[in-house]
């Protein structure tokens, strides 16, 4: 009997694979159509073999895909990610495969083309039946929806006759032409010595620490030329969605082709043409957001991470995986040079880097050799004047200055929603989620509280403590922000840029251009604005509320806050213009604002590294955060124990079980583990994985090796 083994969606089944019966061997890597409780799933098969099993199996009722649907290469990597994060295999596959081809309850076709070509031409013909098939004698095939509407009923009598067949084919991306309009720019010496230092065809890590403005894109291009040659494939992953434009644009001006791009703005058969697009080598250089990574390259020569140090590298649902793990392994698969580029390195790679893990190369001066004035100034002293203005004098000087003279503001803030926080006012009490311990944000183009962390929303004012109507709005959202701005500023044209305004498809693309056109001339926005921009006009950014994350007691918000204060300033007079930089703080005597105001990293690398030593955290011990979570706290609390004792058992450093918010309606609870080893530490969570039957058990418990941060 031929036995299949099978991964499904299926919360019955868990991480556990399922056992059919077959009549044909099937591949590893195809999905099959299977019967699971009277109701038909797609299974992904593990493996195929002779045998018998003692239980009574069903039969595969269908094989979906002739031949796997992912390379031996990504099955491993899928294999590698289930054991490295504690991830069900299936949603390992899931995280790989394009939404098309994704193994799930279900499974969608990609988008289907028909087309006809001739087949034969011997028949008798009238002659606009001649006409056409004179057409299509030059065009070779074509897609039936190019025919025009008044020759449709000449190509059905045509195919009737038989001299046109019609068939169906999976659509194509259509290549671009792009023409190279860049040239190669004369490097400087630090530039030549970072292009000479990066070995090709050999497995290395290379941390590209280079100021903001430094020419770190122009190295990797005149890497990316080495390896283009090679006729090897190049992949840079940015952090955000808003930064693929401006890479694929010097990529393709340079190379002078049409770049392959994939991030999460892509609708589903865009991701699925991409994906076949590197599947079958048509393309070599591929720009792209964290999931890019999983592309089935075959002939990877170089990966850059480009603003390595970014959080969103981290994805944060399941499975819980950075990608700078991710292209680690696939470099050293390739056995290709891998490039971490920044400005404010992570902690945790700069480490490596000073230890020799990885090869560091530093660009120390900005290409144009100004850096913008920092100024830093204290909103302690304006609160003391009893002015409570949102934009401090200072500031309003200066953007009154810059848009005298047609100069471009940016202008951050780290919070989006018109309020934050809606009080009643007269218990005082905050607006609350009714599913979430956490307060309701006002959003005013909506005209409704919704609650950032579940999306849940109501247009209901009521306080949920007395009754009471009335509401305050308290602390200053992005929204609000735009309009303060608007207000005072009346003659300048002001725009928003957050999640909220960028849902629609290109909203990103749309505002930016419009940016770098000049037809804004201040842009408001949260940290998506803060992020490797270029461009020439900017010569102010405020940064409001620079000390917002300090507050929050979190292991790495110091290092959130730094980073963000230096990358925003880095905006700031990248070319002719000079730029300057304002930072408003209630803590201007931060170490991490201080240091950030003189661009100083290793200043503040050092002093973080001290408290992170003092704290026992990353990057001197690995964290794991385990999150167990349920409607019913008592069954929580049980398991939770029984967690951290197996933990302790093993000598792990463990802390908690510690309750969490609620969210969703899910009481959670948390354990933390520290360990110096990582392999040491995967493996007793494995062991304690299995000791405690998370995979039987019903309550859902999530392990994050190396979180970006603590959940609250
Ligand atoms: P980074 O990626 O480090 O922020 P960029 O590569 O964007 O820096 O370089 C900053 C600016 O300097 C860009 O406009 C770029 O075109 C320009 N530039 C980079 N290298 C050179 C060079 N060797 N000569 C002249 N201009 C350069
Ligand atoms: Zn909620």
């Amino acid at each position: 009997m031929i036995l299949v083994e099978v991964y499904t969606q299926n919360p019955i089944a868990h991480n556990q694979k399922l056992t059919y019966e077959s009549d044909v061997e099937i591949p590893t890597g195809c999905r099959v159509l299977i019967e699971l409780r009277n109701r038909q799933i797609v299974g992904f098969v593990d493996r195929c073999y002779e045998g018998e099993v003692d239980f009574e199996t069903k039969k595969v009722l269908e094989v979906i895909d002739d031949e796997p649907i992912i390379t031996k290469e990504l099955f491993d990597l899928a294999q590698w990610l289930s054991y490295q994060t504690l991830s069900p295999m299936i949603r390992c596959l899931q995280a790989i495969l394009p939404n098309p081809l994704r193994p799930s309850k279900s499974f969608k076709a990609p988008v289907i083309v028909r087309m006809i070509r001739l087949i034969d031409v011997d028949e008798t013909l009238t002659p606009r039946q001649t006409e056409v098939v004179e057409v299509l004698k030059k065009q070779g095939e074509m897609p039936y929806s190019d025919v025009h509407q008044k020759d449709k009923a000449i190509v059905r009598a045509l195919i009737k006759k038989g001299v046109i067949e019609q068939y169906e084919i999976e659509r194509d991306y259509e290549e671009e032409i792009v023409s190279a309009t860049s040239e190669h720019k004369k490097l400087t010496a630090d530039q030549q010595k970072a292009v000479e230092t990066v070995t090709l065809n050999n497995y290395q890590s290379y941390l590209l620490f280079g100021a903001t403005g430094s020419g770190k894109t122009e190295v990797y291009l005149q890497i990316a030329q080495k390896v283009i040659d090679q006729k090897k494939q190049v992949l840079i992953l940015v952090p955000e969605i808003s930064l693929t434009p401006q890479m694929i644009e010097r990529f393709e001006s340079r190379f002078g082709q049409d770049i392959g791009i994939y991030h999460s703005g892509l609708n589903n058969q865009e991701k699925y043409e991409q994906y076949k697009r590197v599947k079958e080598n048509k393309v070599n250089i591929i720009v792209g957001t964290r999931s890019c990574v999983f592309l089935p390259f075959s002939n990877l020569g170089l990966i850059v991470l480009d603003e390595e140090h970014d959080p969103s590298f981290k994805q944060e649902t399941l499975p819980y995986y950075h990608a700078r793990e991710v292209a680690h392994y696939r470099a050293k698969l390739h056995n290709c040079p891998i490039i971490l580029g920044s400005a404010s390195p992570s902690l945790e790679s700069y480490a490596k880097a000073i230890k020799n893990v990885y090869t560091l190369i530093t660009l120390p001066q900005r290409i144009n050799e100004s850096f913008p004035e920092v100024k830093v100034i204290d909103m302690r002293a304006q609160l003391r004047q009893l002015k409570n203005e949102v934009i401090s004098q200072e500031l309003d000087n200066a953007i009154r200055d810059a848009l005298d003279h047609k100069q471009q503001i940016i202008l951050l803030l780290n919070r989006r929603s018109y309020s934050p926080i809606v009080q009643c006012q007269n218990c005082q009490k905050a607006l609350e989620c009714p599913h979430c311990d956490t307060t309701l944000a006002y959003h005013k183009e909506s005209n409704a509280y919704i609650c950032h962390t579940c999306g849940y929303s109501q247009r209901d004012n009521t306080c949920n403590h007395c009754g009471g109507k009335a509401v305050m709005m308290k602390g200053l959202g992005t929204q609000r922000l735009e309009e303060v701005i608007k207000h005072k500023y009346p003659s300048a044209t002001v725009a928003r840029m957050d999640a909220d305004t960028t849902k629609r498809k290109n909203a990103h693309f749309k505002l930016l251009n419009k940016f770098q056109n000049r037809e804004i001339d201040i842009l408001v926005g949260t940290q998506m604005i803060a992020k490797g921009l270029d461009m020439p006009y900017v010569t102010i950014v405020g940064i409001l509320q620079a000390d917002a994350s300090l507050m929050h007691d979190d292991f790495s918000s110091t290092e959130k806050a730094f980073s963000l204060i230096l990358q925003a300033s880095g905006r700031a007079g990248r070319h002719d213009l000079k730029g300057s930089v304002y930072v408003q703080s209630y803590l201007p005597d931060h170490y991490a604002i201080q240091y950030a105001l003189r661009q100083n990293y290793i200043g503040f690398f050092q002093e973080e590294m001290n408290y992170r030593h003092q704290g026992n955290y990353p990057p001197y011990i690995y964290l794991c955060e385990i999150v167990l979570s349920h409607t019913n706290l008592e069954k929580i609390n049980e398991l939770a124990q029984r967690l951290a004792y197996a933990a302790r058992n093993k000598g792990l450093n463990t802390l908690g079980p510690a309750p969490l918010r609620k969210l969703s309606t899910m009481k959670r609870a948390r354990i933390v583990i520290k360990h110096k080893n990582h392999a040491e530490l995967l493996e007793m969570l494995h062991q304690i994985h299995e000791e405690c039957e998370i995979s039987t058990s019903n309550i859902q418990v999530i392990f994050n090796v190396n979180p970006q941060q603590l959940s609250i």
